[in-house]
Protein backbone atom coordinates (compact mmCIF):
# COMPACT_ATOMS: atom_id res chain seq x y z
CA UNK A 1 0.00 0.00 0.00
CA UNK A 2 1.88 3.42 -0.71
CA UNK A 3 0.88 6.08 2.26
CA UNK A 4 -1.33 8.17 0.06
CA UNK A 5 -3.68 5.13 -0.62
CA UNK A 6 -4.31 5.06 3.07
CA UNK A 7 -7.62 6.17 4.02
CA UNK A 8 -8.71 6.05 7.72
CA UNK A 9 -11.76 7.11 9.65
CA UNK A 10 -13.78 7.90 13.10
CA UNK A 11 -16.77 6.81 13.54
CA UNK A 12 -18.46 8.04 16.54
CA UNK A 13 -22.38 7.17 17.83
CA UNK A 14 -23.76 10.20 18.54
CA UNK A 15 -25.01 8.37 21.83
CA UNK A 16 -23.42 11.92 23.76
CA UNK A 17 -20.90 14.18 23.38
CA UNK A 18 -17.34 13.40 22.93
CA UNK A 19 -15.96 12.29 26.28
CA UNK A 20 -11.91 11.13 27.29
CA UNK A 21 -12.43 8.12 25.86
CA UNK A 22 -13.96 8.53 22.09
CA UNK A 23 -11.11 11.41 22.41
CA UNK A 24 -8.53 8.69 22.76
CA UNK A 25 -9.72 7.40 19.14
CA UNK A 26 -10.97 10.48 17.68
CA UNK A 27 -7.34 11.13 18.16
CA UNK A 28 -5.13 8.14 17.37
CA UNK A 29 -7.43 7.55 13.99
CA UNK A 30 -6.31 10.81 12.83
CA UNK A 31 -2.69 10.87 14.25
CA UNK A 32 -2.46 7.59 12.54
CA UNK A 33 -3.62 8.77 8.72
CA UNK A 34 -1.43 11.81 8.92
CA UNK A 35 1.41 9.76 9.88
CA UNK A 36 0.79 7.46 6.42
CA UNK A 37 -0.23 10.64 4.88
CA UNK A 38 -3.57 9.27 4.07
CA UNK A 39 -7.10 11.01 4.64
CA UNK A 40 -9.18 10.97 7.96
CA UNK A 41 -13.02 10.93 7.52
CA UNK A 42 -15.35 11.22 9.95
CA UNK A 43 -18.78 8.79 9.88
CA UNK A 44 -21.54 9.80 12.56
CA UNK A 45 -23.16 6.64 12.98
CA UNK A 46 -26.67 7.57 14.12
CA UNK A 47 -28.29 4.81 12.85
CA UNK A 48 -29.92 3.76 15.80
CA UNK A 49 -31.36 7.11 16.14
CA UNK A 50 -34.02 6.47 19.18
CA UNK A 51 -30.50 6.29 21.27
CA UNK A 52 -29.40 9.77 19.52
CA UNK A 53 -30.66 12.56 20.90
CA UNK A 54 -30.88 15.53 18.57
CA UNK A 55 -27.94 17.47 18.00
CA UNK A 56 -25.99 15.21 19.39
CA UNK A 57 -23.82 14.24 15.90
CA UNK A 58 -23.58 17.94 15.23
CA UNK A 59 -22.08 18.84 18.93
CA UNK A 60 -19.74 15.78 18.20
CA UNK A 61 -18.30 17.18 14.90
CA UNK A 62 -17.81 21.25 16.79
CA UNK A 63 -16.15 19.32 19.63
CA UNK A 64 -13.62 17.44 17.13
CA UNK A 65 -13.02 20.54 15.51
CA UNK A 66 -12.78 22.62 18.39
CA UNK A 67 -9.78 19.87 19.14
CA UNK A 68 -8.15 20.81 15.35
CA UNK A 69 -9.29 17.58 14.00
CA UNK A 70 -10.60 18.12 10.78
CA UNK A 71 -11.97 15.54 8.35
CA UNK A 72 -11.10 15.34 4.97
CA UNK A 73 -14.27 15.53 3.67
CA UNK A 74 -17.85 16.24 4.96
CA UNK A 75 -18.84 13.97 7.51
CA UNK A 76 -21.59 11.20 6.47
CA UNK A 77 -24.26 10.35 8.21
CA UNK A 78 -25.56 6.50 8.55
CA UNK A 79 -28.95 7.65 8.91
CA UNK A 80 -28.79 8.77 5.34
CA UNK A 81 -27.70 5.78 4.17
CA UNK A 82 -30.13 3.00 4.78
CA UNK A 83 -30.02 2.40 0.74
CA UNK A 84 -26.75 0.93 0.97
CA UNK A 85 -28.12 -1.17 3.94
CA UNK A 86 -30.68 -2.71 2.09
CA UNK A 87 -28.91 -3.84 -0.78
CA UNK A 88 -25.96 -5.61 1.46
CA UNK A 89 -28.77 -7.26 2.96
CA UNK A 90 -30.57 -8.47 -0.60
CA UNK A 91 -26.82 -9.62 -1.25
CA UNK A 92 -26.64 -11.64 1.64
CA UNK A 93 -30.32 -12.51 1.24
CA UNK A 94 -29.53 -13.68 -2.78
CA UNK A 95 -26.36 -15.59 -1.53
CA UNK A 96 -28.45 -17.79 1.02
CA UNK A 97 -26.12 -15.93 3.99
CA UNK A 98 -29.26 -14.37 5.95
CA UNK A 99 -32.19 -15.57 7.09
CA UNK A 100 -35.32 -14.09 8.77
CA UNK A 101 -35.64 -14.79 12.47
CA UNK A 102 -39.14 -15.26 14.37
CA UNK A 103 -37.52 -15.54 17.99
CA UNK A 104 -38.18 -12.77 20.71
CA UNK A 105 -35.62 -12.61 23.65
CA UNK A 106 -38.31 -15.08 25.28
CA UNK A 107 -37.76 -17.75 23.00
CA UNK A 108 -34.39 -17.42 23.07
CA UNK A 109 -33.35 -17.23 26.42
CA UNK A 110 -36.04 -20.21 26.72
CA UNK A 111 -33.90 -22.11 23.79
CA UNK A 112 -30.58 -21.18 25.59
CA UNK A 113 -31.57 -22.72 28.44
CA UNK A 114 -32.72 -25.82 26.87
CA UNK A 115 -29.30 -26.01 25.51
CA UNK A 116 -27.58 -25.59 28.76
CA UNK A 117 -26.79 -22.05 28.39
CA UNK A 118 -27.81 -20.97 31.79
CA UNK A 119 -24.76 -19.21 33.82
CA UNK A 120 -23.28 -17.21 31.26
CA UNK A 121 -24.14 -13.29 31.03
CA UNK A 122 -26.71 -12.24 28.57
CA UNK A 123 -24.68 -11.14 25.65
CA UNK A 124 -21.81 -13.53 25.68
CA UNK A 125 -24.22 -16.66 24.73
CA UNK A 126 -24.10 -17.22 21.28
CA UNK A 127 -27.73 -17.15 18.82
CA UNK A 128 -29.15 -20.39 19.55
CA UNK A 129 -29.90 -21.09 16.17
CA UNK A 130 -33.61 -21.56 16.62
CA UNK A 131 -34.69 -20.05 12.90
CA UNK A 132 -31.63 -21.22 10.90
CA UNK A 133 -33.89 -23.33 9.34
CA UNK A 134 -37.13 -21.91 8.89
CA UNK A 135 -39.46 -19.96 10.58
CA UNK A 136 -41.41 -22.51 12.41
CA UNK A 137 -44.55 -21.31 11.96
CA UNK A 138 -43.47 -17.80 13.81
CA UNK A 139 -43.52 -14.39 11.64
CA UNK A 140 -40.32 -12.82 10.56
CA UNK A 141 -39.00 -10.10 12.65
CA UNK A 142 -35.62 -9.67 12.22
CA UNK A 143 -32.49 -10.66 9.90
CA UNK A 144 -29.31 -12.73 10.93
CA UNK A 145 -26.34 -13.92 9.47
CA UNK A 146 -25.73 -17.29 8.75
CA UNK A 147 -22.59 -17.14 10.61
CA UNK A 148 -22.59 -20.83 11.58
CA UNK A 149 -22.99 -22.26 8.36
CA UNK A 150 -20.87 -18.90 6.23
CA UNK A 151 -17.48 -20.25 9.00
CA UNK A 152 -18.39 -23.96 8.06
CA UNK A 153 -18.04 -22.91 4.51
CA UNK A 154 -14.83 -21.45 4.82
CA UNK A 155 -13.41 -24.06 6.58
CA UNK A 156 -14.21 -26.26 3.97
CA UNK A 157 -13.29 -24.39 0.81
CA UNK A 158 -9.76 -23.16 0.00
CA UNK A 159 -10.76 -19.95 2.30
CA UNK A 160 -9.41 -22.20 4.86
CA UNK A 161 -6.07 -22.71 3.70
CA UNK A 162 -5.24 -19.42 1.77
CA UNK A 163 -2.71 -17.45 3.36
CA UNK A 164 -3.56 -14.05 4.97
CA UNK A 165 -3.18 -11.85 2.28
CA UNK A 166 -4.41 -8.13 1.49
CA UNK A 167 -8.02 -9.29 -0.10
CA UNK A 168 -8.67 -12.11 2.49
CA UNK A 169 -6.86 -10.60 6.28
CA UNK A 170 -7.52 -13.80 8.19
CA UNK A 171 -7.51 -17.81 7.91
CA UNK A 172 -10.06 -20.41 9.97
CA UNK A 173 -7.78 -23.27 11.71
CA UNK A 174 -9.54 -25.27 14.32
CA UNK A 175 -12.50 -23.65 13.81
CA UNK A 176 -11.05 -20.15 14.89
CA UNK A 177 -10.93 -17.17 13.00
CA UNK A 178 -7.56 -15.95 13.25
CA UNK A 179 -6.38 -12.38 12.19
CA UNK A 180 -3.97 -9.77 12.83
CA UNK A 181 -4.15 -6.09 15.03
CA UNK A 182 -1.68 -3.88 14.38
CA UNK A 183 -1.41 -2.85 17.95
CA UNK A 184 -2.70 -6.11 20.03
CA UNK A 185 -1.29 -8.54 17.78
CA UNK A 186 -2.81 -12.20 16.31
CA UNK A 187 -6.03 -12.61 17.87
CA UNK A 188 -8.14 -15.37 17.06
CA UNK A 189 -12.27 -16.11 17.70
CA UNK A 190 -14.94 -19.09 17.21
CA UNK A 191 -17.31 -16.43 15.90
CA UNK A 192 -19.90 -19.47 15.58
CA UNK A 193 -19.44 -20.86 18.61
CA UNK A 194 -19.07 -17.39 20.42
CA UNK A 195 -21.51 -15.33 19.01
CA UNK A 196 -23.28 -17.37 16.58
CA UNK A 197 -25.42 -15.88 13.67
CA UNK A 198 -25.73 -12.50 14.29
CA UNK A 199 -28.44 -10.26 13.54
CA UNK A 200 -28.03 -7.58 10.55
CA UNK A 201 -31.03 -6.19 10.85
CA UNK A 202 -32.72 -5.94 14.01
CA UNK A 203 -36.28 -6.54 14.65
CA UNK A 204 -37.48 -3.19 15.61
CA UNK A 205 -36.53 -2.74 11.54
CA UNK A 206 -33.26 -1.04 12.61
CA UNK A 207 -29.72 -2.02 10.54
CA UNK A 208 -27.38 -3.71 12.95
CA UNK A 209 -24.14 -1.82 13.50
CA UNK A 210 -21.89 -5.01 11.75
CA UNK A 211 -23.62 -4.62 8.24
CA UNK A 212 -23.63 -0.55 8.75
CA UNK A 213 -20.15 -0.53 9.82
CA UNK A 214 -18.44 -3.32 7.18
CA UNK A 215 -21.02 -1.38 4.08
CA UNK A 216 -19.56 1.84 5.04
CA UNK A 217 -15.91 1.19 6.12
CA UNK A 218 -15.48 -0.23 2.08
CA UNK A 219 -18.58 2.35 0.62
CA UNK A 220 -16.08 5.10 1.51
CA UNK A 221 -13.02 3.17 0.61
CA UNK A 222 -11.60 3.00 4.43
CA UNK A 223 -8.06 0.83 4.43
CA UNK A 224 -7.19 1.42 8.26
CA UNK A 225 -9.72 1.31 11.20
CA UNK A 226 -8.42 2.92 14.30
CA UNK A 227 -10.80 2.60 17.48
CA UNK A 228 -11.09 1.82 21.07
CA UNK A 229 -10.08 -1.87 22.35
CA UNK A 230 -13.96 -2.79 23.54
CA UNK A 231 -14.35 -2.80 19.73
CA UNK A 232 -11.50 -5.54 18.88
CA UNK A 233 -14.00 -8.45 19.21
CA UNK A 234 -16.27 -7.41 16.76
CA UNK A 235 -14.02 -8.04 14.65
CA UNK A 236 -13.98 -11.33 13.26
CA UNK A 237 -17.84 -10.53 12.39
CA UNK A 238 -17.21 -7.87 10.55
CA UNK A 239 -14.20 -9.75 8.32
CA UNK A 240 -16.75 -12.48 7.62
CA UNK A 241 -19.50 -9.94 6.41
CA UNK A 242 -17.09 -8.59 4.49
CA UNK A 243 -15.74 -11.79 3.05
CA UNK A 244 -19.77 -12.73 1.91
CA UNK A 245 -20.39 -9.34 0.71
CA UNK A 246 -16.88 -9.71 -1.60
CA UNK A 247 -15.96 -6.35 -0.15
CA UNK A 248 -12.09 -5.79 1.08
CA UNK A 249 -10.94 -6.05 4.31
CA UNK A 250 -9.13 -2.80 6.08
CA UNK A 251 -6.60 -3.50 8.71
CA UNK A 252 -7.43 -2.93 12.71
CA UNK A 253 -6.06 -1.31 15.39
CA UNK A 254 -7.07 -1.25 18.50
CA UNK A 255 -6.23 1.33 21.26
CA UNK A 256 -6.17 0.77 24.80
CA UNK A 257 -9.30 2.15 26.51
CA UNK A 258 -9.82 4.95 29.36
CA UNK A 259 -10.89 3.61 32.05
CA UNK A 260 -12.45 5.28 35.43
CA UNK A 261 -10.88 5.24 38.76
CA UNK A 262 -13.12 2.13 39.26
CA UNK A 263 -12.04 0.31 36.25
CA UNK A 264 -14.92 0.79 34.19
CA UNK A 265 -14.23 1.77 30.62
CA UNK A 266 -15.69 5.33 30.07
CA UNK A 267 -18.73 5.16 28.13
CA UNK A 268 -21.81 7.55 27.36
CA UNK A 269 -23.81 4.65 28.56
CA UNK A 270 -22.86 5.41 32.01
CA UNK A 271 -22.68 9.25 31.54
CA UNK A 272 -19.13 9.58 30.92
CA UNK A 273 -18.47 13.51 31.40
CA UNK A 274 -18.26 15.86 27.81
CA UNK A 275 -14.76 16.99 27.19
CA UNK A 276 -15.02 20.70 27.65
CA UNK A 277 -14.19 22.49 24.51
CA UNK A 278 -15.66 25.92 25.39
CA UNK A 279 -12.86 27.69 24.80
CA UNK A 280 -9.28 26.90 22.81
CA UNK A 281 -7.82 26.97 26.57
CA UNK A 282 -9.84 23.88 27.82
CA UNK A 283 -10.03 21.80 23.97
CA UNK A 284 -6.10 22.33 24.23
CA UNK A 285 -5.96 20.43 27.75
CA UNK A 286 -8.63 17.54 26.39
CA UNK A 287 -6.66 17.14 23.49
CA UNK A 288 -3.04 17.19 25.85
CA UNK A 289 -4.91 14.56 28.13
CA UNK A 290 -5.80 12.31 25.53
CA UNK A 291 -2.50 12.69 23.82
CA UNK A 292 -0.49 11.72 27.51
CA UNK A 293 -2.85 8.45 27.19
CA UNK A 294 -1.43 7.76 23.72
CA UNK A 295 2.35 8.07 25.39
CA UNK A 296 2.82 11.24 23.34
CA UNK A 297 4.38 14.39 24.80
CA UNK A 298 3.70 17.68 24.40
CA UNK A 299 5.75 21.09 24.49
CA UNK A 300 4.20 23.87 26.98
CA UNK A 301 3.13 27.23 25.10
CA UNK A 302 2.65 24.78 21.73
CA UNK A 303 -1.12 26.00 20.44
CA UNK A 304 -3.87 23.09 19.26
CA UNK A 305 -2.17 22.94 15.54
CA UNK A 306 1.14 23.02 16.66
CA UNK A 307 0.46 20.13 19.09
CA UNK A 308 -1.18 18.29 16.88
CA UNK A 309 1.74 18.54 14.09
CA UNK A 310 4.50 17.42 17.11
CA UNK A 311 2.68 14.23 17.57
CA UNK A 312 2.10 13.18 14.25
CA UNK A 313 6.68 12.05 14.01
CA UNK A 314 5.93 10.37 17.15
CA UNK A 315 3.41 8.47 16.46
CA UNK A 316 4.84 7.82 12.67
CA UNK A 317 8.08 6.08 14.61
CA UNK A 318 6.06 3.85 16.65
CA UNK A 319 3.23 2.55 14.60
CA UNK A 320 3.78 3.63 10.56
CA UNK A 321 6.00 0.30 10.51
CA UNK A 322 3.34 -2.65 9.37
CA UNK A 323 4.35 -6.04 9.94
CA UNK A 324 4.65 -8.07 6.76
CA UNK A 325 0.73 -10.58 6.17
CA UNK A 326 2.25 -13.57 7.94
CA UNK A 327 2.26 -16.80 5.55
CA UNK A 328 -0.27 -19.81 6.68
CA UNK A 329 1.46 -23.02 7.05
CA UNK A 330 -0.30 -25.83 4.63
CA UNK A 331 -1.48 -27.46 7.69
CA UNK A 332 -3.53 -24.37 8.87
CA UNK A 333 -1.61 -23.98 12.03
CA UNK A 334 0.79 -21.10 13.14
N1 LIG B 1 -19.95 3.79 16.32
C1 LIG B 1 -19.17 2.91 17.14
C2 LIG B 1 -19.04 3.47 18.53
O1 LIG B 1 -19.09 4.68 18.71
C3 LIG B 1 -17.76 2.72 16.61
C4 LIG B 1 -17.73 2.05 15.31
C5 LIG B 1 -16.36 1.71 14.80
O2 LIG B 1 -15.38 2.46 15.04
O3 LIG B 1 -16.26 0.68 14.15
O4 LIG B 1 -18.86 2.69 19.44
Amino acid sequence: MTPSAYVGRFAPSPTGPLHAGSLVAALASWLDARAHGGRWLVRVEDIDTPRCPPGMGEEILRQLLACGLVPDDSPQWQSARHLLYAKALAQLQAGGWAYACGCTRRDMEAALVAQGHVHERHGERPYPGTCRDGLHGKAARSWRFHTVRYQQSLVETAASAEQISAAIPFFIAHQQLHWHDRLLGDLHQDVAATVGDFLVQRADGLWAYQLAVVVDDAEQGITDVVRGADLADNTPRQMLLQHALGLPAPRYMHTPLVLQADGEKLSKQYGAPSIATGNEAQALAALQQAGRFLGLESHVGQGIGQTLEHWIPQWAARHAEQPAPQPVPQDGSR
